[in-house]
């Protein structure tokens, strides 16, 4: 279990990307939810031991993380948002120096160990490929592969499917969910349904601050019947939103679908619909974005 506890963080301009967080994460994946500079990666960063925050705890199981780094780091397994890789050197000899410089330093254990990751993540037929041939999913997957050298109690992706196409997205997940079986996994991302389709807990996180911690289950439970759906023109809409609770406007077939919130129906048209996930963090970005006028 990692338990975080009162973490904040100023940067030296001044924003506060972490405003005192307080989090139990479990084994299993986790969910960090939020949109672009809510302050996930400070958090992730922090927890990795990147960074320092300005106060605040992280411990792993009974592991400072914050007092000893050294110690975190062994445990520790970390997926960047941006996973550099040597282009021209092959899977097999990067996972092998990754092992190496991870301390596993008896060669045979090493080749066993690199084989069994290649194996494990489904890239062991392309192990004599230059990492500079390999696409978006399979530079993620063999992210990962490094990430669990050394067996860590923790594992830590930062936004891993962006830019993946469906498949490989697809397989990338469900590597992961397979992982964290096992350990903790903490999955930051702004895609929501990232965190439906894999993580049994999740939070929110907007403006430094979390918003939400729970079961997407429940979350979306809790919306239950207070969702309203709406197919309107496009001259409509700007008067949709400063009239109604809009959570989200997207276009079907050229014309705008909004969802709205609301105990009652909004109106004529509107068709109650089953919440999901994307409601529930719209809903939450809306009240972090207003909470005076929420609160009126
Ligand atoms: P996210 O990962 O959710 O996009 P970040 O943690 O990267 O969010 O950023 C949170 C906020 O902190 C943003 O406003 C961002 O501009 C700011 N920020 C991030 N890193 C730095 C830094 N090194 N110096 C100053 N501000 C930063």
């Amino acid at each position: 279990m990692l338990v975080i506890r009162d973490l904040s963080k100023t940067y030296a301009n001044g924003v506060q990307a972490l405003r005192n967080i307080s989090l139990d994460i479990p084994n299993g994946m986790f969910g960090l939810l939020g949109p672009n500079g809510a302050g996930k990666s400070t958090l992730m960063r922090t927890i990795a031991t990147l960074q320092d925050p300005d106060c605040g705890s992280i411990h792993l199981d009974d592991l400072d993380v914050l007092a000893d780094k050294q110690a975190a780091r062994q445990s520790l397994g970390y997926l960047p948002q941006e996973f550099g890789v040597y282009p021209k050197v092959t899977a097999e000899v990067m996972l092998d120096h990754f092992a190496m410089l991870k301390g596993v330093v008896d060669a045979k254990e090493r080749k066993a160990l690199v084989e069994a990751l290649l194996r494990q993540v489904n890239l062991w037929e392309k192990r004599y490929y230059k990492l500079g041939t390999f696409s978006g999913g399979m530079r993620r997957r063999f992210g990962i592969a490094q990430a669990l050298i050394g067996t860590p109690r923790l594992i830590i992706v930062d936004e891993p499917t962006a830019g993946l196409d469906p498949e490989e997205r697809n397989r990338f997940l469900n590597l992961l969910a397979e992982v964290g079986e096992k350990v903790v996994v903490i999955l930051s991302t702004h895609i929501v349904d990232d965190v439906t389709d894999l993580c049994p807990r999740m939070a929110i996180i907007a403006q430094g601050q979390l918003r939400l911690v729970g079961e997407p289950r429940e979350a979306i439970r809790s919306l239950d019947g207070r969702v309203w759906r709406k197919s309107i023109s496009k001259d409509e809409l700007a008067a949709c939103r400063e009239q109604l609770n809009v959570l989200s406007t997207r276009l079907v077939a050229g014309q705008p679908v909004v969802h709205v919130l609301s105990d009652a129906s909004p109106g004529e048209g509107f068709a109650a619909v089953p919440p999901n996930l994307e409601d529930v963090y719209f809903g939450e970005l809306r009240r972090a974005a207003a909470p005076i006028a929420q609160a009126a």
